[in-house]
């Protein structure tokens, strides 16, 4: 079980402007941390946990540099000590408002105003929010019990566990046809289960959803996932007629949308229609100050893209402190 272990806990944070204030303790996060910090720049991290989604992951093949794979609690661990090698500290707190910068844009520092749960307030020149999204769940049973035992939310990391066995896809938007595409590519038998009798996801992916030949079962949702130590079967209902009925699977691979958490900016109007936040290929938000990075940002959800864009992120606010510094000395 990953240890919370080593959290500092706010208070003597709130007296000084932090060059540069990271929200969210996961792989962006962490990266953008290593990196600010080693520009010299002041940075605190306001995280609710340690690792974020990647935490959660039981084994990590994808991730270079760990051939035989890591835990990803374990990789969390190393990070964060990483991180706390380099001096920068992970304040353990739910952000809950971020207010505008005292200053006109681009003409001077900044100083945004971080407000959290427990009633604190930070004082940031530059933000990068990297708070992650959580894929969504079904909420039925045996799904919690079997997550890491055959329930998964990611093809790409745990799709070759599965090469040969016969796995359910749950879902009916781009990332499940996507996601069925590929496991059916890497040699798993799959049948995609939706809930209507209409796919969500874009044309384009329909067609080639059909033209695979993955069988699709529709008005159907997983009532229960079964399993003795690991996934044995679902338990399905088909919505319109009533009929249920239990399918032999080896996995359940949910992708039935994520929940990006970011309605401590929705005031800003830096968010989309989803909820995530828009970046260009600086990380940059429409708020000069405020950059995001990982899956916040609604990218191919994966560690080696969030750290790409965690030190992304942190280049930039440098690039910008610098400018805005530059504009003060003059
Ligand atoms: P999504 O578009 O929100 O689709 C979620 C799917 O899950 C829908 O089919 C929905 O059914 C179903 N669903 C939701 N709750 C469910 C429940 N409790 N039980 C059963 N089914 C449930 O999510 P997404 O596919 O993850 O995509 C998220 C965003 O990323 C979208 O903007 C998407 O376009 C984008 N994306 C784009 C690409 C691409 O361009 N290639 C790839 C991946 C993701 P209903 O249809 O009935 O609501």
């Amino acid at each position: 079980m990953f240890s919370l272990g080593g959290f500092s806990r706010g208070g003597e944070y709130e007296n000084k402007t932090w060059d540069v204030l990271i929200i969210g303790a996961g792989p962006a996060g962490f990266t953008a941390a290593i990196y600010a910090a080693r520009y010299g720049l002041e940075t605190l991290i306001i995280s609710k946990d340690l690792g974020g989604n990647m935490a959660l992951t039981d084994l990590i093949e994808n991730y270079p540099g760990f051939p035989e794979g890591i835990s990803g609690s374990e990789l969390a661990r190393r990070m964060h000590e990483q991180v706390k090698k380099l001096g920068v500290d992970v304040v353990f707190d739910e952000v809950e408002r971020i207010d505008p910068a005292e200053c006109a844009y681009y003409e001077g520092p900044c100083k945004f105003t971080v407000k959290t749960k427990n009633g604190r307030e930070y004082k940031g020149r530059t933000i990068i929010i990297a708070v992650g999204a959580a894929p969504r769940k079904l909420n039925v049973p045996g799904e919690e019990e079997f997550t890491g035992r055959g329930v998964s939310y990611c093809a790409t990391c745990d799709g070759p566990l599965f090469k040969g066995k016969k796995v359910v896809v749950v879902g009916g938007g781009n990332t499940a046809l996507q996601e069925a595409l590929y496991l059916k590519s890497i040699g798993v038998d799959v049948t995609l289960i939706h809930r209507r009798d209409t796919f969500r996801a874009d044309k384009v992916l329909q067609d080639r959803f059909k033209e695979s030949g993955i069988p699709a079962i529709f008005n159907t949702v997983v009532t229960e996932i079964k399993g003795t130590s690991k996934v044995e079967a679902v338990k399905l209902k088909n919505l319109v007629t009533g009929e249920e009925w239990e399918m032999k699977v080896d996995g359940v691979f949910i992708f039935v949308g994520y929940e990006p958490k970011t309605d401590f900016v929705k005031h800003l109007g830096i968010t989309d229609d989803y909820g995530y936040i828009p970046v260009d290929m600086h990380m940059r938000t429409k708020i000069p100050g405020i950059f995001a990075a990982g899956d916040i940002t609604n990218v191919f959800k994966q560690i080696a893209v969030a750290i790409g864009q965690g030190a992304i992120a942190a280049n930039s606010a440098k690039e910008l402190l610098d400018e805005w510094n530059s504009k003060v000395a003059e």
